[in-house]
């Protein structure tokens, strides 16, 4: 936009600066023989010479307007689908209202959409706001967790994530990526001028009246800013606890758990495993089984959905908010229940671990390979054993598994390999199913996905071994004699409802 202005100034220097000639010249001819001397012929001495010079003066003045009709509607474009409201750490989110029109597609023809975005794309830049509008639009119809725009040598490509996999929708030419993400960049309220500089931003989308909180990476690569735009999966389900695909025992013993007055229940599994949307279920089951009489808290970084009748705090390191310094100051608050994002440092887990023993019901999440080592990783933060054994009540491990496509399901037979490592016998009396792949999954065979989960309730014998600082086998071993079923016979649960493919759960928790 400044560039224009700098162009259409321009312009009206010029047109002055030739309305000027012709006026002096036209009125003072004697005065000015310098100039038809310097000049070879004389302007005024030809009526065509006068003409060419009233005609460059109208089409500097045209020039100069249609800068400034231009620089009007690139105003009009930025202020039309935006207006704005203010999130909780005080910062400014647009709300990006997407013309419901933008999808008039059926999301049984993916092919459609393909086309249609290069089809867009060809469009050039005037037609960035409406790619733009489609790719966001299409991506909330697909379900899809994150778009990533790659620049690369020659072209960009577009890439949806869909149940956890990338897919390239589209590949447009690489003049469009800075006019692309300049536009994303806005409606996150983001600098456009800081090229070559990571940021990150917010932006709240809405499409037909359903909004959607929208995280916005960029970062410098090669070839240009490589944009990843994060839809959280928030519309994949409404945060309930028995959608998520637990076996009826495990859900029993969890939401026992929650129930609890006290206690330290955690969360562990690989990153896109699902802990959050879990952590989030298990909120809302505690604000709907003793949500009146309890003070719910949550410190998370950063907050994926707002949960009504929850108080959420969001870490902003900026001004010396981190997950322990929230967790004070929380705790000070006279909370019931806390909801902690995530557990990664000591000074975090300790005091996680003192408030989970002192009245205060904890939920949160902890890297670590599986349920029984998530005591060895918190005693190597340097949390002591008898602590831990005392304060953490459970901890429920889970992994995301694809579910076959229902339109391309067929009876199939699984490779040994997988059958093996799952431990499935050859002579099980199961049917085995798979997706061949067609248009409704992308010729995938996979399409949506649930969770298995593993949980380790901690019972007297578990708290005696983790006191006793045993080996995470030795731990697993104990908690498999003590009733825990682990993650890959959650999983055979669901190979033998003919959903899951056994390649996929070995693949995942084989
Ligand atoms: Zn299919």
């Amino acid at each position: 936009m400044a560039n224009r202005a700098k162009v259409a100034w321009l312009y009206l220097i010029l047109s002055g600066f030739v309305l000027g000639l012709i006026l002096i010249i036209s009125n003072n001819p004697r005065q000015f023989k310098w100039l038809y001397s310097s000049l070879s012929m004389s302007i005024l001495d030809s009526p065509m010479g006068l003409m060419s010079m009233i005609l460059i003066l109208f089409l500097l003045v045209a020039a100069f307007f249609s800068t400034l009709l231009q620089m009007g509607r690139d105003k009009r474009i930025a202020k039309r689908k935006t207006s704005e409201s203010i999130d909780k750490v005080g910062k400014t989110i647009r709300i990006y209202d997407i013309p419901s029109g933008t999808i008039s597609f059926s999301p049984s023809r993916p092919s459609e959409i393909s086309s249609r975005m290069s089809m867009l794309a060809r469009r050039g830049e005037t037609g960035i706001v409406e790619f733009l509008d489609y790719i966001m639009a299409a991506a909330l119809k697909l379900r899809v967790s994150d778009v990533h725009i790659e620049p690369g040598m020659s072209e960009v490509a577009l890439k949806y994530r869909i149940d956890g996999a990338l897919q390239t929708m589209v590949t447009f030419p690489s003049q469009l990526l800075d006019r692309l993400v300049s536009r994303i960049r806005i409606l996150a309220n983001l600098s456009t001028y800081e090229k070559g500089k990571p940021q990150d931003g917010r932006i709240n989308l809405c499409l037909k009246g359903r909004h959607y909180d929208v995280r916005l990476s960029t970062i410098p690569t090669l070839h240009g800013d490589k944009a990843v735009i994060r839809l959280f999966e928030s519309h994949e389900h409404d945060f309930d606890l028995r959608n998520l695909g637990m076996l009826p025992e495990i859900y029993e013993v969890f939401s026992g758990m929650l129930v609890k007055p006290q206690g330290t229940v955690l969360l562990t599994g690989p990153t896109g495993s699902g802990k959050t949307t879990t952590m989030y279920s298990a909120v809302r089951f505690i604000l709907e089984h003793v949500g009146s009489t309890t003070n719910i808290v949550t410190i998370e970084d950063p907050i994926e959905r707002e949960i009504p009748g929850v108080n959420q705090t969001q870490v902003d390191l900026k001004h010396g908010l981190s997950f322990a310094a929230g967790l004070r100051s929380l705790l000070r608050q006279d909370p019931d229940v806390i909801m902690v994002g995530e557990i990664r440092d000591r000074e975090t887990a300790e005091i996680c671990i003192q408030a989970g023993l002192t009245g205060h019901l904890i939920i949160s999440s902890i890297h670590a390979i599986n349920s029984a080592g998530v005591f060895n990783r918190l005693i190597e933060m340097g949390i002591e054993p008898f602590l831990l054994a005392s304060s953490v009540t459970g901890v429920l491990a889970q992994r995301l598994v694809r579910l076959n496509c229902n339109v391309c399901a067929k009876a199939s037979v699984p490779s040994l390999k997988s059958l093996k490592s799952l431990n499935i016998p050859l002579n099980a009396d199961i049917k085995f199913m798979k997706g061949e792949g067609c248009e409704n999954c992308w010729y995938k065979g996979y399409s949506g996905r649930v969770g298995i989960f593993e949980i380790l309730e901690v019972t007297p014998p578990i708290k005696q071994a983790i006191v006793q600082k045993v080996e995470t086998s030795e731990l697993i071993s104990l908690a498999r004699n003590q009733g825990l079923i682990p993650l890959r016979d959650a999983g055979l649960e669901f190979i033998r409802r003919g959903i899951v493919d056994v390649d996929e759960l070995a693949r995942v928790a084989g």
